[in-house]
C-alpha cells in the first residue's frame, strides 16, 4: 500500500465517523417548535443575520414581523425590501441616539412599539418575528423585562423569535434556545470610514 492511499483510508475512515456521529445527533433531534434566538455582542452581523432569517422565512413563504427598536428616522433597507412581501413592521417613531435627552419621550416611544411586538407575540399567524435592538430597551429600562419574558414564553407555540443588540441580559439568555456572538475583530468606522448605505442600513 503506497503512502496516498493509506491517507485516504485514514480520511475516508475519520469521514465515516464524523457521518455517524452527524447523524445520530440529526436522528436525535426529534422536538419540533418555535425558537428563540438571541444575536448579541459587539461585532457587526447582528441585525443582518436577524433579517437574514426572516429573508429565509420569506422565502419559504412564512408571515414574518419586525419591531425595530432605535433606528426609526432611518431609511431602511431590509424594510424597503421586505414589506412588499408582506413583513410587518413596528418601528419606533422617534429616532432614539445615544445622546438622548429625554428619557420620558424615549421610554412613551419604547412603550407604543413595545404593545404593537407583543401583538406580534399572540399573533398565531406570524412564523418568524424579530425584535431588532430589543436588548437596549431592557438596559434602559424602557421596556420591563420580566413582560418580554412573559410575552415569549407565552407566544404561538410554533412561533420563532429573533432577539438582537448587544449586552443581551442573562435571563434572555436563559429562556434562549440558540444564543451568537458577534465578536468584533476591527470595525471600518474605527479607521474613520463613514457607514455605507447597503452595508451598514
Ligand atoms: P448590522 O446592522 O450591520 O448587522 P449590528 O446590528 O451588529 O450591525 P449595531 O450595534 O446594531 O450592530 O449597530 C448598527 C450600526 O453600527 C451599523 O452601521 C454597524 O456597521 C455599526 N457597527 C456595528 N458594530 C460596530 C462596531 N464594533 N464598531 C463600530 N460600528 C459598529
Ligand atoms: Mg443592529
Amino acid at each position: 500500500m503506497t503512502d496516498t492511499t493509506s491517507k485516504d483510508d485514514r480520511h475516508k475512515a475519520r469521514q465515516q465517523k464524523l457521518k455517524e456521529q452527524v447523524d445520530a445527533k440529526v436522528d436525535a433531534a426529534q422536538e419540533e417548535k418555535g425558537l428563540v434566538l438571541i444575536i448579541t455582542g459587539n461585532g457587526k452581523g447582528k441585525s443582518t443575520s436577524g433579517f437574514g432569517m426572516v429573508a429565509r422565512a420569506v422565502g419559504h413563504g412564512q408571515q414574518c414581523g419586525v419591531g425595530q427598536f432605535i433606528k426609526g428616522t432611518w431609511d431602511c433597507g431590509e424594510r424597503n425590501l421586505l414589506e412588499q412581501h408582506g413583513v410587518q413592521f413596528a418601528v419606533m417613531a422617534t429616532g432614539f441616539t445615544w445622546e438622548t435627552q429625554n428619557k420620558q419621550a424615549d421610554t412613551e416611544a419604547a412603550q407604543e412599539t413595545w404593545q404593537q411586538c407583543k401583538a406580534m407575540l399572540a399573533d398565531e399567524s406570524l412564523d418568524v418575528v424579530l425584535l431588532d435592538e430589543l436588548t437596549y430597551m431592557i438596559t434602559y429600562d424602557y421596556i420591563d423585562l420580566e413582560e418580554v419574558l412573559h410575552a415569549i414564553e407565552n407566544r404561538p407555540a410554533m412561533q420563532s423569535v429573533i432577539i438582537t443588540g448587544r449586552a443581551a441580559h442573562r435571563k434572555l439568555i436563559e429562556i434562549a434556545d440558540t444564543v451568537s456572538e458577534v465578536r468584533n475583530v476591527k470595525h471600518a468606522f474605527e479607521s474613520g470610514i463613514k457607514a455605507r448605505k447597503g452595508i451598514d442600513w
